[in-house]
């Protein structure tokens, strides 16, 4: 099925925006904190023509279901199900100051949904470069992804960070997307894997996500909460040097730890972007490895799934390995010789059979383009 067989007629474009993985810096983003995310090659395709003032009409290949919805509907709650995030993007446009116009949107993608690598800032970014586009809309790259956040904050209703809609809009092939969360500005990082004989595996946990919205909310609220109480406007804002004062001047214990994970895990993101800066791949390993000690000891955000998955991996030789995403489930980086990769996918699968977890899916990440025109 493509756009001829739903709509009929030929669409005027084709507009494409990935998935992603989180190299490092987990729940940093709405800390005004940093990430380094990079593209995946699993993307969502829209393809798109312009229609009716007023109406959009999105067909999604993965549910079969056309959608409608007219500017009467641009009110966070009317349209609810997928075609919300797709009406998100009309109405965050419309937030901003821009009338999208009408048209539709014929939908396919290859990027897992909620497995953590970001399926919804995927469709998002894609069906807003096809707006903008389309209506020939002067928006600055800059500003897409915090319109693309404000719609699934806002109109979807998820309390999401800059990351996910950043790293599909703005990253690059081949490198990282070194992303500072307060000021937005950008550094693209030279990230060629296999040009160092490396590659990362990622090995989908295929946890079932377990009371994410929930934990995601209540995680923001703690850094909030610490913020508040020690008097700083972001946990960004706690210098390393001055972590033990201020834990110190927490009076409690779940705070102290949710503060401790960002601050030492914005450290992280700033030591691996050095030495990816000079040429030591291999060498940010121990990096993702203790940040992923840290989601889990004290951010508490993994499950068994990923914890097993990750110990699995260092045990059969990988340099480094960490749950990418918000958590409570989702997918495992792992940093491995090429060579070794197909030991290390299978001595995951092998810890997975023997606790019978349901088997993890695997695939090899290259850092892949951001959102752009076919
Ligand atoms: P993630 O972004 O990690 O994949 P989310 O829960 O944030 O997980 O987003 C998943 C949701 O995004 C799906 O449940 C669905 O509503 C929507 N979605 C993403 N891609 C598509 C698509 N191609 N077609 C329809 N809905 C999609
Ligand atoms: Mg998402």
């Amino acid at each position: 099925m493509s756009f001829g067989d739903i709509f009929g007629g030929v669409p005027e474009g084709t507009w494409v925006a990935p998935g992603r993985v989180n190299l490092i810096g987990e729940h940093t983003d709405y800390n005004d904190g940093f990430v380094l995310p990079f593209a995946i090659p699993q993307r969502t395709e829209v393809a798109a023509a312009r229609g009716e003032d007023g109406v959009w009409e999105a067909w999604s290949a993965l549910t079969g279901e056309t959608i409608r919805f007219t500017v009467d509907d641009l009110t966070p709650g009317a349209v609810e199900g997928w075609g919300a995030y797709v009406a998100s993007v009309v109405w965050a446009l419309r937030e901003r100051g821009y009338e999208a116009p009408g048209a539709r949107l014929a939908i396919t993608s290859d990027v897992p949904l909620g497995a953590g690598l970001s399926s919804s800032a995927s469709l998002e970014s894609a069906v807003l470069g096809a707006l903008i586009d389309l209506g020939g809309l002067d928006v600055p790259v800059e500003e897409r992804p915090a319109i693309a956040q404000l719609g699934e904050n806002r109109y979807v209703g998820m309390p999401s960070g800059i990351l996910d809609q950043s790293a599909s809009i703005r990253c690059r092939e081949g490198h990282a997307l070194f992303l500072d969360c307060r000021s937005l500005e950008v550094e693209h990082i030279p990230f060629d894997l296999a040009a160092a004989g490396l590659a990362i595996l990622v090995i989908n946990s295929n946890a079932p996500h377990q009371l994410v919205d929930g934990e995601y909310a209540a995680r923001r609220a703690s850094c909030e909460a610490a913020a508040s109480a020690l008097g700083v406007p972001a946990l960004r804002d706690v210098p390393l040097d001055g972590l033990d004062d201020a834990l110190a001047r927490l009076d409690d214990e779940v705070l102290r730890r949710r503060t401790r994970h960002i601050v030492t895990e914005d450290d992280r993101v700033l030591r691996t972007v050095e030495l990816l800066r000079a040429g030591d791949v291999r060498g940010i390993g121990p990096l993702m490895t203790a940040s992923h000690a840290s989601m889990r000891d004290d951010f508490e955000i993994t499950v068994e799934q990923v914890d097993v998955a990750v110990a699995a991996a260092l045990e059969a030789g990988a340099y480094g390995a960490r749950m990418t995403g918000g958590g409570f489930g989702g997918c495992v980086l792992a940093l491995v010789e090429t060579s070794a990769a197909d030991e290390v996918r299978g001595a995951v699968e092998k810890a997975y059979a023997a606790r019978s977890f349901t088997p993890p899916t695997t695939f090899t990440a290259t850092a892949a383009p951001g959102a752009h025109r076919l």
